[in-house]
């Protein structure tokens, strides 16, 4: 049967532009649609804005420590709007990037949202309908509420870069990335930032130590970080007031008028703790986690299946239940991080284009988180490598150089986990200002299975942070 093309692919975020540029470079005809901007999350209102703000919030304090380095430098006045307009300058720019490169590669480009209607065919928003070898669905994820009432007063992530001014009280719900994340940013930017986490500590899944120092230093900062804490009850500002939260359905009414003309949802609201406090911000932020964007894809119609969390079902090779369709991405919710979804793009072309069968490769993906400072790591933590055998644990805190000298208390953490059998060092967890920059390297050598004795060999460079990777001689404990 002649299709019109051999590759349609949904979604031009990372993954999908990824997979349609290299599958077109061997020839293949592609297609791809996607709905709304081009380059998707990670460049429009992910990674790229995120970190963006993130170097703009580090300036705060940069005018302290040059004077305490002899320079004389007034306090600053960040300029929200100012930098608001260049960031989407730049957010702008990469989207003609994105879509340049595919128009060089050949790819042919539908503004437009698309869906299955066979296993074979997909239907474009206008009717138009085309026919495809193979269909990749990489239409990856949406932030989620919870299910509260009045949560469609608060904000999420995406709203964040379209703030008309920054908000002088946010209240975020979250203790994963995005809200660690943006609470360091925010406060940098001189908002004053509550974090609701209903867990007892931030950052699950990552290691207890580092997640540990990353809470103390975000607290250190002027975040007002409550664990064991979350939303009993929210509303309009005033709402609360009487002491006793509104009936849920007047909760409803309430936030809907508050929605009524306003830009983004969100308002002035009250709150009420899950320990009974009562307070009014200017915003909620809800960074409570993310879901795949499977809805109305004509999916499970054709025979797909579609998990609990809404991801769609794939094998090692990222194929459905349908065999000419694959899904990369945070629409599979594997591992929903940018350069996954690009190698998940990679391999689905390896395998489909080059026919050669290339499974993705998840072990050992290490990791930042864009706090203050970062968080990188790779490999297992201390409490999931304890339980798999005997480790051995070494690790030294410390107050770095540069912000010591400016007499701030600041401390970093270098941690290495290594399995006392084979040697070899099975997790490194660094809390430091650039950590990601640093465990970038050192997940080359956890990768290639180096061992203590191979960091041991390794020479220092001298006078860094990272040193004290390669000279901890001695375990912290067993
Ligand atoms: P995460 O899954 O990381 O965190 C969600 C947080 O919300 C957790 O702390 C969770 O608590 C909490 N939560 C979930 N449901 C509720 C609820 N009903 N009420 C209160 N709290 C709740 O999601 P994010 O949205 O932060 O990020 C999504 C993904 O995006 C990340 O997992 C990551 O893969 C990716 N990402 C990566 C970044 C990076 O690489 N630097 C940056 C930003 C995002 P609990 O822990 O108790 O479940």
């Amino acid at each position: 049967m002649a299709f019109d093309c051999d590759l349609f692919v949904i979604g031009g975020g990372s993954g999908g532009v990824r997979a349609a540029r290299m599958a077109a470079a061997t020839g293949a005809r592609v297609q791809l649609a996607e709905e709304s901007r081009m380059g998707g999350t990670c460049v429009i209102r992910g990674c790229v804005p995120k970190k963006l703000m993130v170097f703009a919030s580090s300036f705060r304090e940069l005018p302290s420590q040059a004077r305490a380095y002899g320079w004389d430098i007034p306090e600053g006045h960040f300029d929200w709007l100012a930098f608001r307009a260049r960031l989407h300058t730049e957010l702008d720019r990469l989207e003609g990037v994105y879509r340049r490169l595919l128009d060089g590669s050949g790819v042919t480009i539908h503004d437009s949202r698309a869906r299955l209607v066979d296993p074979h065919e997909v239907a474009l928003a206008d009717g138009r309908r085309i026919s495809a070898k193979h269909i990749l669905i990489a239409t990856g994820g949406r932030p989620e509420r919870p299910d509260l009432p009045g949560a469609e007063l608060g904000l999420v992530s995406d709203d964040i870069f379209n703030f008309a001014k920054l908000p002088e009280r946010l209240l975020i719900v979250g203790g994963g990335f995005i809200a660690c994340e943006m609470a360091c940013i925010l406060q940098g930017l001189g908002v004053r930032v509550t974090q609701f986490h209903r867990g007892a500590q931030i950052l699950r899944g990552f290691d207890d130590e580092a997640r540990g120092l990353v809470a103390e230093a975000m607290r250190a900062s002027g975040i007002s970080l409550r664990v064991g804490t979350n939303i009993a009850a929210m509303g309009p500002k005033g709402s609360l007031d009487d002491g006793f939260a509104a009936p849920a359905a007047e909760l409803q009414l309430d936030a809907r008028r508050a929605l009524s003309g306003a830009l983004s949802g969100s308002g002035p609201c009250a709150v009420r703790s899950t320990t009974g406090e009562l307070c009014e911000v200017d915003h909620v932020l809800f960074a409570t986690g993310r879901r795949p964007n499977s809805d109305g894809l004509g999916l499970e119609e054709i025979g797909i299946g579609i998990g609990r969390r809404g991801q769609v079902e794939v094998n090692e090779y990222s194929q459905t239940a349908v065999p000419s369709v694959y899904a990369i991405g945070d629409v599979t919710d594997r591992v929903n991080l940018t350069p996954v979804a690009i190698r998940e793009g990679m391999a689905f072309v390896e395998t489909v284009f080059h026919a050669r069968p290339t499974p993705v490769d998840h072990a050992l993906i290490p990791a930042a988180v864009f706090t203050q400072p970062e968080l990188g790591a790779v490999g297992m933590t201390e409490e999931e490598a304890r339980d798999q055998g005997p480790i051995e644990v070494y690790a030294t805190s410390f107050r770095p150089m540069r912000s010591a000298f400016a007499g701030s208390d600041a401390r970093v953490l270098m941690k290495l986990i290594v399995c006392t059998e084979t040697r070899r060092v099975l997790g490194c967890h660094i809390v430091a200002p650039e950590a990601g920059e640093m465990i970038q390297l050192a997940a080359i050598a956890v990768k290639m299975g180096a061992t203590k004795e191979d960091f041991d060999r390794t020479c220092a460079v001298h006078p860094t942070m990272a040193e004290e990777l390669v000279t901890m001689r001695n375990p912290v404990r067993r």
